[in-house]
């Protein structure tokens, strides 16, 4: 099954690859701009921007992002752009263990929401969610972005320690996948 994504991140294609094994996938990025302020309006917009170039295809966008409680959500769908742009992750990580200093409510969670867009031209959003805390410095060199802060419910390792297997079988972007191969499938 031959799917055109929507991405750049080569980190991101990686787990899409080990998480979907059949699915033969074309990564492309249109540059379109993400302007929305939800997750799904993001992932909608790439993969329609991706589907307008291949019609009568499967096509399929992820946005994705960490929302921290404590800061009200943020950095939210402004993830990789927190600490300004063009995306900076050491100082994404340094511009957010800043915000929780001395902040007692670690509690975060990342999300991930995938757009498909079908050959017909239907289209359809799926959300995963991936909850834990954020830890007072970085650990690990496994991953991406804000995986070495990141300390998901049940371990006691960041995703950047855990690696990708253990990421992958918990990961925000794998329960996402999970429900949008259902859809393909
Ligand atoms: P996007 O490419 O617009 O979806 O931006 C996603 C941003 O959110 C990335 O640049 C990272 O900063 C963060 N992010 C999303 N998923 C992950 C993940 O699995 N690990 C670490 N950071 C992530």
């Amino acid at each position: 099954m031959k799917i055109n994504v929507a991405t750049h991140n080569r980190h991101k294609l990686e787990e899409i690859a080990a998480i979907w094994p059949e699915a033969e996938l074309n990564a492309e990025d249109t540059g379109a701009e993400e302007t929305a302020e939800t997750f799904a309006g993001n992932a909608l917009i790439k993969a329609r921007a991706l589907a307008a170039l291949h019609p009568g295809e499967w096509t399929m966008a992820d946005d994705s992002g960490l929302e921290v409680e404590a800061l009200g959500g943020a950095p939210g769908v402004r993830s990789a752009r927190y600490a300004g742009e063009p995306t900076n992750t050491p100082a994404n990580n340094a511009l957010l263990l800043k915000n929780l200093a001395g902040v007692a409510n670690r509690r975060a969670r990342f999300t991930c929401a995938i757009a498909l867009v079908a050959p017909d031209g239907r289209e359809r959003v799926v959300e995963g969610h991936c909850p834990g805390t954020i830890s007072e410095s970085p650990s690990g060199a496994n991953g991406f972005g804000y995986d070495p802060l990141f300390v998901p419910d049940g371990h006691s390792k960041s995703f950047a320690e855990l690696g990708p297997e253990e990421k992958n079988k918990i990961s925000h972007r794998s329960r996402a996948l999970a429900a949008a191969r259902k859809l393909v499938c």
